[in-house]
Formats: C-alpha cells, sequence, structure tokens
C-alpha cells in the first residue's frame, strides 16, 4: 500500500500529523505537512510504501485531510483514498 501527498494542496491543519505522527511532520516554516521518508517523483509530490502496521493510521490521515492532499493505493495501484 503506497501514500501519496500533494504538497501545493496542503493547507497545514496538520490531522495527518495528528492521525499518522510517525509519516507526517509539521513544517511551521512552509506552513504545509511532511512526508516523512518519501521519494518526490513530481515536483512537490512525495510517495512512499506504508508499513503495514501503520496502514490504519495512514488511512485515516488520508480521510482526515480537509482538502484532500493525500491519496492513498492499493498494492495493485489503485486509489482506494479518496
Ligand atoms: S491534513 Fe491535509 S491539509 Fe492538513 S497538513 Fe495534512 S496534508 Fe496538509
Amino acid at each position: 500500500m503506497k501514500i501519496e501527498f500533494d504538497e501545493d494542496t496542503c493547507i497545514g491543519m496538520y490531522q495527518c500529523v495528528a492521525e499518522w505522527g510517525d509519516g507526517f511532520e509539521k513544517d511551521k516554516d512552509t506552513g504545509k505537512a511532511v512526508l516523512l521518508e518519501a521519494d518526490e517523483p513530481e515536483d512537490g509530490v512525495y510517495v512512499r510504501e506504508i508499513p503495514e502496521d501503520a496502514e490504519l493510521d495512514a488511512k485515516f490521515a488520508a480521510r482526515t485531510c480537509p482538502v484532500d492532499a493525500i491519496r492513498v493505493y492499493d498494492d495493485d495501484g489503485e486509489q482506494i483514498i479518496p
């Protein structure tokens, strides 16, 4: 399962940090979240694998984001959230 974070869309509400604190962190300078340990395949788009024991938290982070800046994909590459 993969998670993708779109920094441009993020408005820094930090619900994702509350839901998955090992995956997201606050960047108070930019006013955006940071997806930790992620690759940046496109400018401002960050992607990483979700550890199995963090899948629930990562899904909650994606669901709670008010601007849908976080997407979750299953192992077949299908977008499952939002
Ligand atoms: S919940 Fe969404 S808008 Fe808020 S910091 Fe996380 S990614 Fe950004």
